[in-house]
């Protein structure tokens, strides 16, 4: 977290949930460089707010009868799964983590979605300050409502000091592209933004992905590549160029179609501003790929090693692969170079402006 912001946090009076974590700064183990871009925090009283609203939280477990989604507890906002976590952060040489929702608040209801919103940045801020450099906060915002969301991107930056926004890919049956979030994308745009974007893992509301079950396993991929395509669609790395956005799981797929989309995009989709591939490096994309090397060595060559930054999918991939691995993988398949620029430094840049 930058001074300033920082700085701000540190005026802020009651209104954070601060009680139940000790006010002191816990350090990371002196190894620890790396900074997890993709790390899920668990908060139920924030899937709470939904249900009490008569509504199913969105995303995984929107569905009846799905298994709880992987991970469990281990991705919860208790003070006890807080220290668990940092203990593994401290095994993973990763010295903070970038806290975000794994679905946004994103109700009809104004009213709830600007409660939900602001108790999970609230939650967020809190725990960056209680435990000062390990962690820091994504904001999310209440959409469909756009000024809401416009006064809850103000509120996150200027009074809790959190680092960015968390995006995801859609609201409801709108691609996170419509022009109707334009107001949104020009505030990001005017304040330098960090914003991630992360599937809504609503299997892109088709029952060709739903009826099979599979919008946890592999919708989330098609949800990435499809949304930087609507993004590129809708030219908004040319209209907004000062937003740096990090695309989750490496885009799902999209480094092995930028020929494909370069040949045939622009036959039906007018007015793009670019090459759909030059358009495509001006996002940054997490390495969260369960390990696999064809990805990783996919999109650094597709995007470059420079537009790529850790992430871990914290808790999801824990039952499959211990905390380190998602990012020892990366040492193991990339040149020394490259896998130093990825692990140490292009997360880093992004934070630090
Ligand atoms: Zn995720």
């Amino acid at each position: 977290m930058s001074l300033s912001r920082r700085t701000v946090l540190s005026t802020l009076g009651g209104g954070l949930a601060l009680a139940t974590f000790p006010l002191r700064a816990t350090r990371p183990a002196i190894s620890a460089r790396v900074i997890d871009m993709h790390a899920h925090l668990s908060i139920p009283a924030y899937s709470a707010i939904f249900t009490q609203a008569g509504l199913t939280p969105p995303g995984y477990s929107a569905r009846p009868g799905q298994p709880p989604p992987p991970g469990g507890g281990k991705g919860s906002d208790s003070p006890e799964a807080i220290m668990q976590r940092l203990a593994m952060m401290d095994e993973a040489g990763v010295a903070t983590q970038l806290l975000s929702q794994s679905f946004g608040p994103y109700a009809a209801d104004q009213a709830t979605a600007i409660r939900a919103a602001r108790f999970a940045n609230d939650r967020h801020a809190a725990i960056a300050h209680a435990h000062s450099g390990r962690f820091e906060g994504l904001a999310c915002l209440p959409l469909p409502h756009v000024d809401a969301a416009i006064a809850e991107i103000r509120r996150a930056f200027d009074e809790l000091g959190l680092a960015g926004v968390g995006l995801h890919t859609a609201c409801h049956t709108a691609s996170i592209a419509d022009p109707r979030f334009d107001p949104i994308f020009a505030e990001l745009n005017r304040r330098n933004a960090l914003v991630t974007l992360h599937p809504s893992v609503n299997g892109l509301m088709s029952p060709l992905i739903l009826d099979w079950q599979l919008e946890a396993a592999a919708g989330t991929l098609i949800e990435d590549a499809v949304a930087v395509l609507e993004l590129i669609a809708s030219n908004v790395p040319a209209r907004y160029p000062n937003i740096r956005i990090v695309i989750s799981h490496l885009g799902g797929g999209l480094a092995s179609m930028l020929e494909r989309l370069d040949n045939l995009m622009p036959v039906t989709v007018p007015k793009l501003a670019g090459r759909p591939s030059e358009m495509a490096r001006r996002f940054w994309y997490d390495t969260v790929a369960h390990g696999s090397r064809p990805a990783l060595h996919a999109a650094v060559e597709a995007f470059g090693a420079a537009r790529l930054v850790p992430g871990s999918d914290f808790p999801v991939l824990l039952p499959f692969e211990p905390y380190p691995r998602t990012f020892t993988y990366i040492a193991d398949a990339l040149d020394a170079d490259n896998a130093d620029l990825i692990l140490h430094h292009n997360a880093q840049g992004l934070l630090a402006r």
